[in-house]
């Protein structure tokens, strides 16, 4: 089982960020054991949207830089970065992504490629995964390089209940096609398992987690940021998941991702059993912390979760129709073809939709929210602030 560091870190200057980075990969025998001199290294920070660094949305332009010269100190042949954000991108469109959330001038200033995922795509065969993804179509930066170093953001998830290590690793799949998984893939549990099949088909050898401040509530994009005041390092993306997930007050094995690498022992059942070095993870556990919508329809038998998903889980909705822009984003990304637009505005099919949150999670000015049935919102609100 990899170890899990973790370095607090309690705002974005460069220097606090730079000194956390360091001291969080320190205990794991600092960027030297993950790089060696002449390897080309690709870095994949969340960068779900288009969204400034202060919104929590996206990995923090400090911590790539961060990394960067963490890299850079190793003497690689090449650093580049990139991510697929979600929906339907042109290359103009990806770079106005990378310039709202910061990393066009960090990369400018440290010497870094900026590379285009959806680009250049490669097939890569998955023999442990389902008939339903047998291979898998990732960047080609991402099969290519020697060394792949995951940067996620510290960040709830409607979907998957939290997103980490892990779950970034669905950013190397280009495009739209990330969407049709939500409709090859609807159930949350074959979801998470998709999604291990992913990382390991991807093999990110080090994951730095932002967790400076981080996303509760309604994330991966329609959250509250939340200051957490953390930089956690791991070889393990599950180890680090089960603790970042531990210390958002969840049993990591709510999250369906750490539920279904743990199932294949890929990493342990709670966070008190990873050998965690620095910060002791239960400090940083904030007094309250709002988890997403629960999934009431958990544990069901497919046929009845079906029809539980559709009455009693979280509906999107349009909550702001004066702020919505008639861009269809939310109609082109929903894999389903649950969405319509009438006057310029989205009209949901609740008997297609699968609740993805795709249309939430990608609506550009976030005027999607989530209808939540009384009896869930009662269970939430119950559940806030609980620690694990
Ligand atoms: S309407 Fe939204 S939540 Fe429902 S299937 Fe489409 S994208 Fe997913
Ligand atoms: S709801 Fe959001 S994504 Fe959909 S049309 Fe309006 S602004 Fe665009």
């Amino acid at each position: 089982m990899d170890a899990v560091s973790i370095a607090r870190c309690s705002d974005y200057s460069a220097a606090q960020v730079q000194r956390a980075v360091h001291d969080a990969l320190t205990p794991l025998g600092g960027m030297s054991a993950f790089v060696s001199e002449g390897q080309r290294v690709f870095i994949k920070p969340n960068l779900l949207s288009k969204a400034e660094p202060e919104r929590a949305v996206t990995t923090h332009p400090e911590v790539l830089r961060a990394v960067i010269r963490e890299v850079r100190a190793c003497s690689p042949a090449s650093v580049s970065v990139g991510d697929s954000p979600g929906g339907r991108h042109s290359a103009t469109s990806i770079r106005g992504v990378w310039d709202a959330c910061g990393l066009t001038a960090v990369c400018a200033e440290e010497g870094a490629d900026l590379v285009l995922l959806d680009d250049d795509v490669v097939r890569v065969p998955n023999p442990s995964g389902s008939a339903l993804y047998a291979y898998f179509n990732l960047g080609r930066a991402v099969v290519d390089t020697d060394v792949l170093i995951d940067l996620p953001k510290f960040k709830t998830h409607g979907f998957m209940m939290f997103t980490g290590a892990v779950k970034n690793c669905f950013g190397c799949i280009p495009g739209l096609e990330k969407a049709q998984f939500h409709l090859k893939v609807p159930d949350r549990d074959d979801f998470g398992e998709m999604l291990v099949d992913l990382m390991l088909a991807c093999a990110p050898k080090l994951a730095i987690m932002d967790a400076v401040v981080g996303m509760e509530g309604e994330g991966p994009a329609g959250g509250t940021p939340k200051h957490i005041g953390a930089v956690l390092a791991s070889a393990g993306c599950v180890e680090l998941d089960v603790v970042a997930s531990a210390i958002a007050g969840f049993d990591p094995m709510e999250v369906y991702t750490n539920k279904a690498a743990v199932g294949r022992g890929l990493g342990p059942k709670t966070a008190d059993e990873v050998d965690v070095h620095g910060t002791p993870w239960r400090e940083l556990v904030p007094d309250t912390f709002e988890r997403p919508t629960r999934d009431l329809s958990r544990g069901m038998p497919p046929w009845l979760g079906r029809f539980a998903r559709r009455v009693i889980t979280s509906k999107p909705c349009l909550e702001r129709r004066n702020e919505c822009t008639g861009c269809a984003t939310c109609k082109v990304n929903c894999p389903v073809s649950a969405i319509t637009m009438v006057d310029h505005r989205p009209s949901f099919d609740y008997d297609k939709c699968i609740r993805c949150y795709c249309c939430q999670e990608l609506c550009p000015p976030q005027v999607i929210g989530l209808k939540t049935p009384w009896l869930v919102r009662t269970l939430v609100a119950s559940g806030r602030g609980r620690r694990a």
